[in-house]
């Protein structure tokens, strides 16, 4: 009888080596790119063991748990597992995509080097982890700014209207 070949057409292809490393981002550690990374490139494995939805019952949550689908986490919580180091950003340049119970972040846009690599990480994971203590990425980041220049921009002209009655 013929040996089996194992199954490897929904495997995806990894850049070369490495093109990002992790360092220092102003939510704690990130991953930046070391070199350009092409739009639909696949960048990193987000790994570590499968877990049933039974073991999932058994365990206290974990931030770095990943649901593949309605029967099967993966909890990427062990530290060879460094893509639980890219961050989340309401504005991302990555994406993770599953296929066979295995997650692959994936570039959807083209990445030069010393960007931050970020992926959104879905509403449910935002609003557990992210929301209570405000999502610090750079949209939000932008937003917040623009808020408090538009409120102070309203304040001037409340203090000048109010100058203004005063001299009047
Ligand atoms: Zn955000």
């Amino acid at each position: 009888m013929p040996a089996r070949t194992p199954v490897k057409k929904n495997k995806p292809k990894l850049n070369g080596a490495r093109p990002f490393r992790v360092g220092r981002s102003r939510t704690g550690l990130g991953v930046f790119a070391t070199g350009p990374i092409g739009k639909n490139k696949y960048i990193v494995e987000y790994t570590g063991p499968l877990l049933t939805n039974a073991q999932c019952d058994e365990r206290p949550d974990n931030r770095y748990w990943f649901e593949v689908n309605s029967r099967w986490t993966i909890d990427g919580s062990p530290r060879s597992n460094v893509a639980r180091y890219i961050n989340h950003s309401c504005r991302p340049n990555a994406d993770p995509m599953i296929r066979d119970r295995r997650i692959w972040i994936k570039a959807i846009r083209n990445i030069r080097p010393g960007d931050e690599i970020t992926y959104d990480y879905g509403k449910d994971h935002f609003n557990a982890y992210i929301k209570p203590q405000g999502c610090r990425c750079d949209k939000c980041r932008a937003k917040r700014r623009k808020e408090r220049a538009e409120a102070r921009a309203a304040n001037a002209h409340k203090r000048r209207r109010a100058e203004r009655a005063g001299l009047a």
